[in-house]
């Protein structure tokens, strides 16, 4: 199994330190041509979405990485990431837009920009959560399940093969969620097989 990381801004060494220790290979999508290696499954790292957004669209790697999104491509978006796969954005402009999930961007004010809790994951258990000028998921539609929420808002979900969270799983000495997606690109990978 082998796992992209986007690597053109923000937190992508953290997803890939991540991958070394759960022993899972991978490699970074810097540009058009990174594309040509084969994977199976894809992060999105933190960092500032309008950014990457842009950055997408100038390396052309906006619509190839879309279309194998919408074609079932695992996907995991933190924080950024999850703006990016978000159909509507308070605050901002949809990128990817693969995902029927409304977030809001910078969504807990300057004071509360950043803060540490614990929280219930569903079917993970307690983790650790870092939020960093994070947004939340405002409401979901469709297909999409909560997985996880504080204080009342959702933070993380799943929509058959994208999984988001808006706080920062890399950051953390736990390996539980990353474990929990490359789980789902090891069943897609059954499943394409069958
Ligand atoms: N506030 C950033 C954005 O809107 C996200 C912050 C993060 O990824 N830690 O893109």
């Amino acid at each position: 199994m082998t796992v992209a990381v986007l690597a053109l801004q923000g937190a992508f060494a953290e997803h890939a330190a991540m991958l070394d220790r759960l022993g899972a290979e991978h490699f970074e999508i810097r540009q058009f041509r990174d594309l040509e290696c084969p994977f199976d499954g894809l992060i999105l790292p933190s960092g500032e979405s309008t950014v990457m957004g842009k950055l997408l669209r100038d390396l052309e790697l906006f619509q190839p990485l879309r279309e194998r999104i919408q074609a079932g491509l695992p996907v995991f978006g933190t924080c950024a990431g999850l703006i990016l796969l978000a159909k509507e954005v308070d605050g901002g402009v949809p990128c990817l837009a693969t995902m029927d999930i409304a977030v809001k961007r910078n969504a807990y004010g300057r004071q509360l920009g950043s803060f540490y809790t614990e929280s219930d994951f569903w079917e993970i258990g307690s983790v650790p959560m870092t939020f960093i000028r994070a947004p939340y998921i405002a409401s979901v539609s469709g297909r999409v399940q909560a997985l996880a929420s504080v204080d009342g808002k959702i933070v993380a979900a799943r929509q058959e093969n994208q999984l988001v969270t808006a706080f920062h799983p890399e950051l953390n000495d736990d390996p539980r969620v990353h474990r929990y997606f490359l789980e789902m690109i090891a069943a897609q990978k059954r499943r394409r097989a069958l």
